[in-house]
């Protein structure tokens, strides 16, 4: 297939590298030179613009920062709505608000093309493997069109509905890995300044009612999980910053439906205070700092 791939980062880079691997012919986009040049020595061929890129393949990908990314690459002047064709297929899979989705999808729909988002969990060791989850929201025939090329590159392809419930998923499952990882923190900080073993405790908890992943695969207490960030100074993971951005877009979802996210809205406080303290690069999970009595 030839594919427009749209922002090159820690994500999108080695979901493209994914696809080349595959057979498929892609054409990259990036205002990072240095990303384009990496991808090219990998095999594929530079775009101008995102309009060009759209304009010359049969199914544009974007995988962008933030809402305002995807907004300037969609609708800028020489975006991808200014170059497309009728019939040409788009996804999305940066993790965006879903009103943000919605509005592009509407503006692609006017141009005769399907537009599904497709945001992931996996990481960048996921993106690496081929073994993201990808929550597709978007027409069955978009679904049925993009399913074995997101397939390329993940494990865990899902339908989750109409355009937006890809975004939906991806926020309300962040939403609850961000409160249970300040919950089992405060646990394991609370049973190590009363002085039970963590490696106990973790194990009692992992067996017990308060398992949970924040628990026992990506525990924030050093050493408990040999694979886990905190095992290696919180790095080469999930970035605070990144579960903090994810945050905002729950609780401003929440917003508009006027709905209460309480302990969400405490969780993000959290991570703020963190990024403030110069830790927003390290792992989520080094908000257990906030717990830990340093001397
Ligand atoms: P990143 O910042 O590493 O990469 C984004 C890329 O987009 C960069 O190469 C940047 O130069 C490019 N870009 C920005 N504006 C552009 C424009 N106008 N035109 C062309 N290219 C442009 O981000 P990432 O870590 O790859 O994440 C991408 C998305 O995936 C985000 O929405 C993030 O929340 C989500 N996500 C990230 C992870 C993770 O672990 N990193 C996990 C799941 C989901």
């Amino acid at each position: 297939m030839r594919i427009a791939f749209i922002g090159l980062g820690n994500m999108g880079a080695p979901m493209a590298r994914n696809l080349i691997n595959a057979g498929h012919r892609l054409q990259v986009v990036d205002v990072n030179t240095g990303a384009l040049e990496q991808l090219a020595a990998q095999g594929a061929q530079i775009a101008a613009t995102p309009g060009q890129a759209a304009a010359e393949n049969e199914l544009v990908i974007t995988m962008l920062p933030a809402a305002r990314h995807v907004r300037e690459v969609y609708f800028g002047e020489s975006g991808v709505l200014a170059g497309i064709r009728a019939g040409t297929l788009a996804v999305d899979c940066s993790t965006i608000d879903p009103t943000t989705v919605r509005e592009v999808a509407a503006a692609a729909a006017k141009a005769g093309v399907d537009l599904a988002d497709a945001p992931v969990s996996g990481g960048t060791g996921g993106a690496a493997a081929g073994t993201l989850t990808f929550m597709v929201g978007g027409s069955a025939e978009a679904f049925a069109q993009l399913q074995p090329v997101l397939a390329q590159m993940g494990r865990n392809i899902v339908h989750c509905g109409e355009v937006g419930t890809g975004q939906i998923a991806k926020i309300c499952n962040n939403l609850l890995l961000g409160i249970s990882m300040i919950g089992v923190a405060e646990a394991m900080a609370l049973g190590h300044a009363l002085g039970i073993d963590t490696q106990v405790l973790a194990g009692i908890i992992n067996s017990s009612t308060g398992r949970c992943w924040s628990s026992d695969t990506y525990n924030p207490w050093p050493g408990v999980i040999d694979t886990a960030p905190a095992s290696r100074g919180y790095t080469g993971g999930f970035g605070a910053q990144l579960m903090l951005k994810d945050l905002g877009l729950a609780t401003e979802a929440a917003r508009q439906a006027q709905q209460p996210v309480v302990l969400g809205a405490v969780a993000q406080q959290l991570y703020q205070a963190m990024s403030l303290r110069g830790e927003g690069g390290l792992d989520f999970s080094a908000i257990i700092n906030a717990y830990r009595r340093f001397e």
